[in-house]
């Protein structure tokens, strides 16, 4: 993590009308802040910064389910039990092809977000938008309702911070295709779809073929 990526590659990835409004780099990669986590319970075992071995796909939570209605917890303990969950969901969104997931998408009704995007993978947990601006028109699919793309409305900028997974608080900043997908992600926290703010679905015909398909 922290490593400057381009993100230009990710321009017109989705495909369709709006492909303009992506690939433009984040302001800034994430960066530690001095606050220490607020009085988390650090349970730390021995987590060596390798993966798992028992890592395992989880199975991705449909439209429909009421699990993806509820408002999820905070995290309070960075333990073994949050560090499997997160490598879990990065197995879970690398096999997917996506680009961002949510814990109550996997079922776990707890605050936690993985975002992949060109090779980078943030891990944000009780991630809080402390900061919006601007407006972007973009298209936005979800893992959770699959084959199904829609056009909204989200800030052109945010600043995001969250802990990782030692409890150590960040900040990340970004615009265009982060700024969507970390509006969209920690949406799925709160129960919210992105189909809640849709201003109109996009007609299968009007996509074009792509190998990534951008869903969320
Ligand atoms: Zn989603």
């Amino acid at each position: 993590m922290g490593v400057q990526g381009d993100w230009s590659s990710w321009q017109g990835s989705w495909g369709g009308a709006t492909s303009g409004a992506w690939g433009r780099a984040p302001a800034a990669w994430p960066q530690a802040c001095e606050q220490d986590a607020l009085g988390y319970a650090m349970q730390l075992g021995e987590y060596t910064g390798k993966e798992h071995d028992n890592m395992a796909l989880r199975q991705i939570v449909k439209e429909g389910d009421s699990i993806l209605r509820k408002k999820c917890r905070p995290v309070t303990a960075f333990d073994q039990k949050l560090w499997q969950l997160l490598d879990d969901m990065n197995e879970t969104l690398d096999d997917a092809q996506g680009l961002g997931l949510a814990a109550p998408q996997v079922g776990i009704l707890k605050r936690v977000v993985v975002i992949h995007m060109n090779d980078e993978v943030v891990e944000m947990v009780n991630p809080e938008i402390i900061e919006r601006r601007g407006e972007q028109e973009c298209m936005e699919g979800c893992l959770s309702i699959p084959g199904e793309w829609g056009i909204l409305n989200r800030p052109e900028f945010v600043k995001v911070r969250y802990y990782d997974r030692n409890g150590d608080l960040y900040e990340i900043e970004g615009e265009g295709l982060f700024a969507s997908c970390a509006s969209h992600e920690t949406d799925h926290l709160d129960g919210v779809l992105y189909k809640d703010k849709v201003i109109r679905m996009v007609d299968p015909s009007e996509l074009e073929e792509t190998e990534d398909n951008g869903e969320e």
